[in-house]
């Protein structure tokens, strides 16, 4: 035995597999030529953030659009980050939105598929088995420097002025110990970290090709990292080389804060024998600053948007959240969508080479504008569906009353959907209630406010003559004859042509008739399809609210 092996030995008694074991163990995966195998990585922190759903949804699409394979890992490795069963809440997150992994970590405990652990605390013996074999090739030592050295160190290269910091060549006072000094060191119980020997040069470049920026080029890695710490944890490095190696990831899709540590990373795959992978550094999601008019990223702590949980609370549903990202992540979705306006999101040929390098503007209120679209789409079943599941978590009051009657519900929700130009009104689900408040007389309240061309009394003569006419059985087409029949007799005119040229001569036209009988009915000047809502009240509280309001402006 060399003294390589024999410190190896020394550092991972317990370790028996090798690295060709595990090789085995994770064969390549049996996909089509050109399947992208990706996965979403966060750490459990409880928290889904928005562009984390968005670089999560960038890996699915990406395998999906190859016949590849995305899976969730979670990087637990970093245990300040981390928050008890911080699983569950991005688990949710993902459920909400309709983003589904092929394998990977499926709640608190549990997990699907053949690349496992999928977290990171609990595949330790294979980041030993790959470290061991790096000891044993002499590509990575033990290091016994305390915190007080290591500032130390810091400072010296400060004063020095050198160029690099860190922990590399003549700098790194453990890189050169005999195995003796470690031997005795380790034996005595010193605590000690493994870091990499780097082979790098501060004069070498290499570039790399990133899928969404195109040819980096970037100086050798030279430090010495850390692979292990004290406690025989990975750092974020090691593990992301042994993760994406032994999980048969082809395209690492992460955060551009990572582009700065791909030589480490390169050198990392290298040094382990692994074939490197393919890198997609993602821009954050900006938002534009009020105060500042530029850009800005989305902010955990002042943007209450940053978190998916908003778009849950708010009501936005995840197919126009989904529809909304997609605009940002591919700058010829909005074509595709024209072409295919009834595509399944899922079908859209992602491409990188189409992703923003600045950062995606997050805009709210063009995602409402989305919204509206995407619910203008949906039957009245559907926007039932949704409502009532909504509802049930956010608005219980709300939830009381349109839940006792279903299918009443699916009526009042139907109104103006399913048409050549249905209503465009809602863009989230809090904003049912306010809408469909007049067809529940609990949510109820009149409102007999008038146009100022109108007078109470004028209005209580109309209703008065609409009320003898009003037959519930009318079709649309005579339900509102019968309102331009009225006009004539009250003063006004059916035809608004008519109006507009010679205003003096009329009361008003059929526009204003028929603004009396909405705002008698509904409380409101502006509604979908009067005819529509009249079938759906039914003609007992059409006509108790005709007289209500008749009694009301008779005052
Ligand atoms: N766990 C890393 C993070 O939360 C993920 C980086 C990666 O995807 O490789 O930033």
């Amino acid at each position: 035995m060399n003294d390589n092996q024999k410190l190896a030995a020394l550092l991972f008694p317990d370790v028996t597999e090798t690295v060709d074991d595990l090789e085995r163990r994770f064969p390549p995966r049996a996909l089509p030529e050109g399947a992208k195998v990706t996965r979403f990585a966060p750490s459990p922190t409880g928290f889904l953030h928005i562009g984390g759903l968005f670089s999560a949804f960038v890996s699915v699409l990406a395998a999906k659009s190859s016949g590849g394979r995305c899976f969730l890992r979670i990087e637990d490795t970093d245990k300040k980050r981390e928050i008890a069963d911080g699983v569950s809440g991005i688990i949710e997150g993902f459920r909400a939105f309709g983003i589904d992994f092929d394998e990977g970590v499926t709640g608190f405990d549990s997990e699907v598929g053949d690349y496992g652990p999928y977290v990171q605390s609990r595949r330790a013996s294979i980041y030993h088995v790959v470290a061991k074999k790096l000891v044993e090739e002499g590509l990575a030592y033990p290091c016994f420097c305390t915190e007080e050295e290591l500032t130390a160190l810091r400072e010296k290269q400060e004063a020095a002025g050198t160029l690099i910091k860190g922990y590399f060549g003549e700098w790194a006072a453990c890189r050169n110990l005999t195995f003796a000094e470690q031997e005795e060191k380790i034996k005595s119980g010193a605590p000690y970290v493994l870091r990499l020997r780097s082979t790098g040069e501060e004069t070498r470049k290499f570039t790399f090709d990133d899928q969404i920026r195109g040819k980096i080029e970037m100086p050798e890695n030279i430090t010495d990292a850390v692979l292990l710490k004290t406690d025989g944890i990975p750092t974020y490095h090691f593990a992301h080389a042994c993760d994406d190696h032994f999980m048969r990831v082809t395209h690492v899709i992460r955060g551009d804060e990572w582009i700065a540590s791909v030589p480490l990373h390169i050198a990392l795959f290298r040094a382990c024998g692994f074939r490197p992978v393919k890198y997609a550094h993602v821009a954050p999601v900006m938002k534009e600053d009020a105060e500042t008019g530029g850009k800005r990223k989305l902010s955990k702590r002042k943007d209450p948007e940053a978190a998916v949980s908003y778009f849950v609370e708010e009501g936005f549903p995840k197919e126009a959240v989904l529809e909304y990202l997609l605009t940002l992540i591919n700058s010829n979705f909005e074509d595709w969508r024209r072409a295919n306006p009834d595509g399944a999101l899922f079908d859209f040929p992602f491409s990188f080479k189409k992703m923003s390098q600045s950062g995606a503007l997050f805009d709210l209120v063009k995602l409402r504008d989305v919204s509206k679209n995407v619910i203008s789409r949906m039957d009245g079943a559907t926007v039932t569906l949704y409502t009532l599941e909504w509802a049930k978590r956010f608005d219980p009051d709300f939830y009381a009353i349109c839940a006792r009657d279903e299918a009443y519900l699916r009526q009042v929700l139907s109104i103006d959907r399913g048409t050549a130009k249905p209503r465009k009104d809602i863009a989230v689900w809090s904003q049912v209630k306010d809408s469909v408040s007049y067809l529940y007389d609990d949510l109820y309240t009149p409102d007999y406010a008038l146009p100022e061309n109108i007078s109470a009394q004028d209005a209580a003569e109309i209703l008065a003559a609409y009320a003898r006419v009003y037959d519930a059985s009318d079709d649309k087409d005579a339900w509102f004859q019968r309102i331009k029949d009225l006009c004539e007799g009250l003063g006004y005119t059916p035809n608004v042509k008519e109006y507009k040229k010679d205003p003096d001569a009329f009361r008003g036209h059929v526009g204003d008739v028929s603004t009396v009988i909405r705002v008698a009915v509904t409380g409101r000047r502006n509604t979908p399809d009067l005819h529509a809502i009249f079938c759906v009240l039914g003609e007992e509280k059409v006509r108790a609210r005709i007289a209500d309001a008749i009694a009301f402006y008779k005052g």
